[in-house]
């Protein structure tokens, strides 16, 4: 394994913000490899063996067997139970103060070196099978993205992706409907938004965080890139030292965007999706959010909504 840096895009927020589409979208860019959201390896790759992007299952796929070797030896070296299990006691937002600060606590400081070794060698690998200067790692969870930022061989760039809390919470409360019917409907109607507007704020004031600690980043909000997705694109590439050349956003149009297949792991249904996928804001919220909904949703949440921009006057995300 060369000892070079790999430089990783790291695409952070709150489930149900777009980060499939933004994810794809990096992969259709020369030099970028996309790998979906890498923190689900373990258990979705190796351990159920589910389909990549590619189509193929995880265990069949060339370009993960490579990454197996790159890194490893070959995947069978590990113990996939005692990795879950170190994963489990590291790789969770309540440790985030203990991943700022591991001198806290001289027990997680250990099990933290014998997991950043793992996801050291895991990153590096991935960069040097794909034979690209730059990889997007769509795994979204914030403490993940604190584990990054530790990787001396990583070069970790962040864009925090946000969409309006009122998207995020309809979206969730359609599928968590869909779910538990018939009977947690009543539930959900008063639980749902608040428990899920909580969630909002934590998870995306620890990008905030994240990004006071030093790491460069940009904020990128959800329905300006589907608005805007040549001029979108071009500043996370900008962040990421890659400003699009003449001809790199070729497959940006009025509307759509043409994607090519990959290799990502996880991720909704979407990354398997190839050929011309036609893009339209989802913003079904603003008829179907039922008012008491959107109105504790808004009271929760308005905060960030305000400094998102989502509270302006006729403001639609730009
Ligand atoms: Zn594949």
């Amino acid at each position: 394994m060369s000892g070079a840096a790999t430089r990783v895009l790291y695409v952070g927020g709150l489930g149900r913000s777009g980060s499939t589409l933004l994810d794809r979208m990096l992969g259709a860019v020369d030099g970028v490899c996309s790998v979906g959201e890498l923190v689900h390896l373990w258990e979705r790759g190796l351990g159920q063996d589910l389909r990549c992007g590619c189509g193929r299952r995880f265990g069949s796929c060339p370009f993960w067997r490579r990454v197996g070797e790159l890194a490893f030896g070959g995947w069978d070296t590990l113990d996939l139970a005692e990795v879950l299990a170190l994963k489990g006691s590291v790789d969770r937002n309540r440790y985030v103060p203990l991943m700022v600060l591991p001198g806290l606590s001289r027990s997680y400081r250990a099990r933290l070196d014998r997991y950043l070794r793992l996801l050291e060698r895991l990153y590096l690998a991935v960069g040097q099978a794909s034979g690209r200067p730059l990889l997007v790692d769509a795994s979204k969870h914030a403490s993940h993205g604190f584990l990054l930022r530790r990787l001396g061989r990583v070069d970790l760039r962040l864009v925090h992706l946000v969409r309006d809390s009122r998207g995020v919470v309809f979206s969730w409360t359609k599928r968590m409907r869909r779910a538990e019917v018939p009977a947690g409907d009543a539930l959900m109607a008063t639980g749902g938004p608040l428990r899920l507007s909580l969630r909002y704020l934590g998870h995306n004031l620890l990008f905030h965080l994240l990004g006071r600690l030093g790491v460069p980043g940009l904020r990128l909000r959800y329905e300006s890139l589907v608005r805007h997705p040549a001029a979108e694109l071009a500043r996370v590439l900008a962040l990421a030292g890659r400003p699009p050349q003449p001809g790199d956003l070729g497959f940006v149009g009025d509307g759509w965007v043409e994607l090519t297949p990959g290799h990502a792991l996880a991720g909704n249904p979407m990354r398997f999706r190839s050929g011309r996928v036609p893009l339209a804001v989802d913003e079904a919220w603003r008829a179907r959010l039922p008012g008491r909904h959107r109105l504790l949703t808004l009271a929760a949440t308005w905060p960030l909504l305000l400094a998102y921009g989502y509270l302006r006057r006729g403001g639609r995300g730009r």
